[in-house]
């Protein structure tokens, strides 16, 4: 038989997503296992966000929207995007996607040419250098390091642009490491973006989970409006994540071009989610930011409990629900059996075995030296998976 689909078979498969499947089988088999895996609100969708699902239903909203989604939806995104981030966008700039996921997605097809090159700052969100590559683009990572809090700096940028470079995705705040940019430092980062006429792909799904200093959209710095494809969604704000629920905001040439590759693609994402996305969106903010309250308690929490572990470094996250651990120091060490951890991915292995405890290995990110727990669940859940992690580190020789 003829050879598939070659640049599929060098794609790799998202691990965040194969941790969370394997961690919810062995769950399933009854196995006791402790997922800090997936970066998922450990809440249910509100009630009258599920409730306005229903009705959809009932109301017999079961029919093809248009491929940018129902108009009353989008001009619910376009409201919020100028209560929240002083940005005016109507509908005609807004497309509603199958989770943010698809958006990021949706953003890179309608930008990457053969060859180009698309900055990526590392640590990075799992799914960006692998859609980058499928779609015929060049990955190139800046180095976020944990001394600089996991932040790029302008002058990394600058280095990192060639003739070929079209544009940089950027991540606020940052999945894995929780960094989160400063108005200034957006600004001497747009700088260079302007200067190099580039495009930014900003990916803002975490905008609500900030604890100190407030979000500023990369969209809202002087003359990016027009170079920047602004991605969000209602998975994390509103614990949505299976509705599948995103949206692009673009200028309108190139909304238009996204809007043809979702008309061939997918047509729209689901009538039902869009109906139960626009309850959330006429939502008030109120119980966004309890649960953000909540997360900085957890956070705190497992700050509190690693800080105790010797052998570990962290810097400290200022935003979304994740911690990304320094766990170099423990490489070399050997597991009751007599197995060297060597890599993130050899630590994650050993504690998913012996501790029942899942979490993804910095590998995945781009960073090796590290492991990523997310600190979405509750503290019960967290106190077990603080306990397994200490007691696998203690057994370690
Ligand atoms: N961007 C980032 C940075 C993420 O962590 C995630 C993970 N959920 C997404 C996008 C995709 O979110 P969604 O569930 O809306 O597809
Ligand atoms: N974004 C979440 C994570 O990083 C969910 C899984 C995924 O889509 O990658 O865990």
């Amino acid at each position: 038989m003829k050879n598939l689909s070659t640049r599929t078979e060098n794609m790799t498969p998202s691990l965040t997503v194969a941790i969370d499947t394997l961690a919810k089988k062995m769950k399933a088999e009854g196995k006791d296992v402790v997922s800090l895996g997936a970066g998922e609100p450990d809440l249910n969708t509100p009630t009258a966000i599920c409730k306005a699902g229903i009705d959809a239903i009932l109301a017999g909203k079961l029919r093809y929207t248009a491929p940018t989604g129902i108009l009353e939806v989008r001009e619910a995104v376009s409201h919020k995007l100028m209560r929240d981030n002083h940005l005016t966008y109507n509908a005609d700039h807004i497309i509603m996607t199958s989770g943010a996921k698809h958006a990021v997605f949706n953003a890179l097809a309608a930008l990457i040419n053969p060859g180009d090159e698309i900055i990526i700052p590392s640590p990075y969100w799992v799914t960006y250098p692998e859609l980058v590559k499928w779609l015929g683009g060049i990955p190139v990572f800046i180095n976020a390091s944990a001394e600089n809090h996991f932040k790029i700096t302008a002058e990394q940028l600058q280095e990192a642009v060639t003739p070929k470079t079209k544009t940089i995705i950027f991540n606020n705040p940052c999945n894995p490491t929780g960094a989160v940019y400063s108005f200034s430092e957006l600004e001497k980062l747009s700088k260079v973006i302007l200067e190099e006429d580039l495009y930014c792909i900003s990916d803002e799904v975490y905008e609500y989970f900030v604890y100190k200093g407030s979000f500023v959209s990369m969209a809202s710095l002087n003359g990016m409006y027009e170079r920047t494809i602004l991605i969000n969604g209602v998975s994390k704000s509103h614990c949505m994540t299976g509705w599948r629920l995103g949206y692009n905001a673009a200028p309108l040439a190139i909304a238009k071009i996204i809007s043809k590759i979702q008309s061939q693609a997918i047509h729209h994402p689901s009538n039902i989610s869009q109906y139960a996305g626009l309850a959330a969106l006429n939502m008030d903010l109120e119980s966004v930011f309890s649960m953000r309250d909540q997360f900085l308690k957890r956070r705190d929490y497992m700050l509190s409990r690693f800080q105790q572990i010797k052998d570990l470094f962290i810097a400290p996250p200022e935003g979304a629900f994740y911690l990304f651990v320094s766990v170099k120091n423990i490489y070399g060490k050997k597991t009751p059996e007599g197995k060297t951890i060597s890599n993130s991915s050899d630590l994650c292995h050993y504690l998913l075995e012996s501790e029942g405890l899942a979490i993804v290995p910095g590998a995945a990110f781009g960073d090796d030296s590290c492991v990523r727990f997310s600190y979405a669940a509750d503290l019960e859940t967290l106190t077990k998976a603080c306990d397994r992690f200490e007691r696998g580190i203690k057994n370690l020789g």
